[in-house]
């Protein structure tokens, strides 16, 4: 029996790991589960999973969490704030975390989990993104296992030989990183400036939160994960390709010095992934349907089109940048995203924020965390004097 902490169970990847959990009653025991406010949703789950612990960052939350799981007759223990996510993602009991909080705000809870030498499931890119070589650092030190639940992260997992001692080892010559190209792929460009939240949102293929939904549509999901596999895989950027591939069926590939090309392919359903880190090294049902090929007919390919999708521009220059630049990237789209949700941004003008931060905030060497939160803090400021500038013009 393995027991596990979901950091961001009320969100779509939370959901979708206790769905393949629930399948799997003698495998799997839910420790704790936790949530930024979300009491209602978040009772629910405890009074079906039945968690040693709930936590929620919200202290009025948590208090009516409390009254709530009182009533329903649940013992689960409820804590709140940073400090209660820490506490679960590193507690003795625990032997694997979901980290699927969304943002820069997992990056503590989740680095807790790492540093407790835990079973790591990773979801929550902007940690890594942020973090960078520390977060890895921090995995090495403490033999923290690391598995990407980012589907293209945990396909180019599954086509990589273990032991994985690097790429070159390896015999890969390059890593091609597939995604959709989002909602927006042929939209008419002048249109793009009027576009709404609800129609960034409506991904073709993915059922996904609001923020990596919107990241979807401007393609920085792309730029993230870019970075992002940079660092999983110790990659240099110019050994990743990004491949746009409208239908989501391969999920990204691994090509080998020697010519071939091997790729993880199946539904767009991230209980594949979830799946599969959950149950690593070995195989468990998921609840997904098999992949029809003959259904699906064809597969298309495209190179994508930096002019459309400044963000994934932006996000790849920051790779090559390095130090605490994908840091401030990270931060600067935060903001420029929530502000596109919230009805003070156009869409075409996220890439305008993030771009104008990148240029003001000078980067530095990520030598520990204070490094990384201050930039990312200066960024965010940044961004919002930009927001404020654009959302008034
Ligand atoms: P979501 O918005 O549906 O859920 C986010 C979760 O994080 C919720 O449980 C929420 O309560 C919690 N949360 C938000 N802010 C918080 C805060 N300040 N403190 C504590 N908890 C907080 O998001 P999602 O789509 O499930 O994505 C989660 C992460 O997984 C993101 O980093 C995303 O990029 C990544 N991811 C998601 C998918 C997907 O299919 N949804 C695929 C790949 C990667
Ligand atoms: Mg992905």
């Amino acid at each position: 029996m393995q027991t596990l902490t979901i950091l961001g169970s009320t969100g779509s990847i939370g959901a979708s790991t206790l769905d393949v959990v629930a399948r799997h009653p003698q495998r799997f025991s839910v420790f704790a589960l936790t949530a930024n406010r979300q009491h209602p949703r978040l009772a629910q789950q405890c009074l079906r999973h039945r968690p040693r612990y709930a936590v929620l960052r919200d202290a009025g939350a948590a208090e009516q969490l409390r009254q709530q799981l009182r009533d329903g007759g649940a013992d689960t223990e409820v804590l709140c704030g940073e400090a209660g996510l820490q506490q679960v993602a590193a507690a003795a009991g625990v032997d694997m975390v979901m980290a699927a909080i969304v943002g820069a705000a997992g990056l503590k809870p989740t680095l807790a989990a790492v540093a407790a030498g835990k079973k790591v499931m990773l979801a929550n890119k902007e940690a890594l993104v942020m973090a960078g070589n520390l977060f890895m650092r921090a995995v090495e030190e403490s033999g923290a296992t690391l598995l990407p639940i980012d589907s293209e992260h945990n396909a180019i997992f599954q086509c990589l030989p273990r032991p994985f001692t690097g790429l070159e080892q390896a015999g890969v010559r390059k890593i091609l990183l597939t995604g959709s190209g989002g909602p927006f792929r042929t939209t008419p460009l002048q249109q793009l400036d009027t576009v709404t939240p609800e129609q960034a949102c409506a991904h073709p293929n993915w059922s996904m939160g609001r923020k990596i939904s919107v990241d979807s549509a401007t393609m920085m999901n792309k730029g993230l994960e870019f970075i992002e596999a940079c660092r999983l895989f110790a990659a240099r950027p110019a050994q990743i390709e990004v491949v746009v591939h409208p239908q989501s069926v391969i999920h990204s590939m691994v090509e080998y010095v020697d010519g071939s090309v091997l790729a993880q392919l199946g539904n767009p359903d991230m209980r594949t992934p979830i799946a599969h880190a959950l149950a690593w090294p070995r195989r468990i049902e998921a609840g997904v349907a098999s992949l029809d090929l003959i259904a699906q007919a064809r597969l298309d390919f495209q190179a994508p089109d930096l002019q459309r999708f400044p963000c994934l521009r932006l996000a790849m220059a920051a790779a090559r940048a390095g130090a605490t630049a994908p840091a401030l990237l990270n931060a600067a789209n935060e903001v420029a995203v929530a502000a596109f949700l919230a009805g003070k941004l156009s869409f075409a003008r996220i890439a305008a924020v993030i771009e104008s931060v990148l240029e003001q905030v000078d980067t530095a060497e990520p030598r520990d965390l204070d490094v990384v939160q201050t930039a990312d803090l200066q960024a965010r400021e940044a961004a919002r004097r930009a927001v404020g500038r654009w959302s008034s013009q």
